[in-house]
């Protein structure tokens, strides 16, 4: 095979050009059209042919046929759906790079790459944007903030069954990851594992199920009159069963509406408190509203600020990197309080040819003894240079402009005829407080409201996605994307919910 480095290397800079120019294009459009799609869909093969049809053709191949049929879910600033982020220029970069070099960040071997340290490196810069004290640097990069829920429940799940062995008077206490769950529970005299929580990212009650919990044990301790806010008495009440061991989670932003369900210090100090009560662990799923740290002390922001303010206060923390962090895919987070205790569920004992070098006394874990992979992408370097050449100010900013163009939208659609903001409560002023980078709103019309998602997205203008909100259909407007312009985008987003409106069905 003759592999041509350098034009490879020259041919990636021209792509990155031309996404780029895309990008800047008022005529981008969201999604592709049909027959881009179709044409795509018929162009692949039916089977692998003996013969390949070499770089060139293949090369173009992707670049005319399938490109064509992407989504522009993070190039285009006005991609709403989900919650996607972009890519930032620098993260593009190093993320070429990653490809190039291919290092496997698995064992810490200063001696061999400096990989390990610069993705530990990556960790404790992102500990300092989330303005997180640095006895938070500990932890790892994931494939996302489902990884990182995982990781969080399996190190919770470890330490509150170890913790029930210690109440009962046990001096030998055995760890989950070595006796296995149904030993460690029956030795711990539990007969369930429970989770505490309101209203919960699905990855929540996945993360239950693979790790041997059971999505049914997740529970929901919210407010009779809120969806989100903890209910502490029900709370305490559960978490006084001697039989069951509690992990709380934390929806630190909740994905319909970007609002959150602590609303400051003072309620995490409680959570923080009967957990030690109790002995349960404390869980926060930041997987984008951790990111409202990053906004200024400004009145503006106060109350997103509350939102994720006191989760130092937590055992542990799962963010994700491709979304607000505006890094490729896939990167998330996972922060944990607790510096040994992931290596009692992941270590790869009896593996001589997989340690690390014991000379060095830096301490930087191998990440295969702490995370779920063992051979892993240098997905810590986009996140590195991203933050290199951005820094705080630079995601400030960035977040700052989201929120701007999600109030926008919000205070707009809060006076409008034909639609509705949700959740349906309180002033304008509170709304807008409240609001962070997502808006969530209904049609009030209800034949509108079935398809409004289907409209919105035909105009291959914006896309938005569907959801529901208290049995009827719902929209969900998410603005994660660096290339975000407040001013230039909610015109965009005005004209197509008025003509929606207008157009009625
Ligand atoms: C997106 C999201 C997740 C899942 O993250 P992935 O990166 O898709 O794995 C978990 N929790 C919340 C709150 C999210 O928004």
């Amino acid at each position: 095979m003759n592999v041509d480095i350098k034009a490879s290397a020259r041919e990636h800079g021209q792509l990155q050009r031309e996404l780029w120019e895309i990008a800047q294009s008022e005529k981008a459009t969201v999604l592709p059209d049909a027959s881009s799609l179709a044409k795509a869909r018929a162009s692949l093969p039916q089977s692998l042919a003996d013969d390949g049809i070499g770089y060139e053709s293949t090369r173009r191949h992707i670049l005319d046929d399938l490109v064509p049929a992407f989504n522009m879910s993070s190039i285009s600033p006005r991609y709403y759906g989900f919650v996607t982020g972009g890519v930032t220029p620098a993260a593009l970069f190093a993320d070429g790079i990653v490809s190039a070099y291919d290092q496997n960040v698995q064992v810490h071997l200063p001696q061999h790459t400096v990989a390990t340290d610069v993705e530990h490196t990556a960790l404790g810069l992102l500990v300092d944007l989330l303005r997180l004290p640095r006895d938070w640097h500990n932890g790892t990069f994931s494939t996302g903030a489902t990884a990182s829920n995982v990781l969080g429940l399996a190190c919770g799940r470890e330490y509150v069954i170890r913790a029930a062995m210690r109440r009962i008077g046990m001096t030998e206490v055995q760890s989950v990851g070595e006796i296995g769950l149904f030993n460690a529970m029956h030795t711990a005299g539990l007969s369930g594992l429970q989770i505490l929580t309101t209203m919960p990212h699905s990855s929540l009650l996945k993360a239950a199920g693979v790790l041997g919990i059971g999505r049914f044990n997740v529970a929901y301790v919210a407010k009779d009159d809120d969806y989100l806010q903890f209910d502490m008495t029900k709370l305490e009440s559960k978490l006084r069963d001697p039989y069951k061991a509690t992990i709380v989670a934390v929806s630190c932003g909740e994905v319909n509406t970007g609002h959150f369900a602590t609303g400051g210090l003072d309620e995490m100090q409680q959570l923080r408190q009967l957990c030690d009560k109790y002995g349960a662990w404390l869980h926060v799923d930041g997987a984008f509203g951790i990111f409202g740290r990053v906004l200024p002390d400004s009145p503006e922001y106060a109350v997103v600020r509350k939102g994720c303010e006191g989760i130092e206060l937590a055992d542990s923390i799962a963010g994700d990197g491709h979304k607000m962090l505006n890094v490729p895919y896939d990167c998330g987070f996972f922060l944990c309080r607790h510096k040994g205790e992931a290596n009692y569920v992941f270590k790869n004992p009896n593996a001589a040819y997989l340690t690390g070098s014991s000379s060095d006394a830096d301490m930087i874990p191998s990440p295969l003894n702490i995370g779920l992979e063992n051979s892993r992408r240098f997905r810590a370097l986009p996140v590195y240079a991203s933050l290199l050449a951005y820094g705080s100010k630079g995601y400030q900013a960035i977040v700052e402009e989201q929120v701007r163009l999600a109030r926008k939208i919000a205070e707009w659609l809060y006076d409008h005829p034909e639609y509705n903001v949700l959740p349906e409560a309180g002033s304008k002023q509170e709304l807008l407080e409240k609001t962070y980078m997502v808006v969530l709103l209904s049609a009030k019309d209800d034949k509108l409201n079935n398809q409004l998602a289907a409209k919105i997205d035909e105009t291959r203008k914006i896309y938005v996605s569907g959801s529901s909100w208290q049995n009827r259909p719902a929209c969900r407007i998410a603005i994660s994307n660096w290339r975000v312009q407040a001013d230039r985008d909610f015109a965009v987003v005005k004209e197509v919910l008025d003509s929606v409106a207008e157009n009625g069905v």
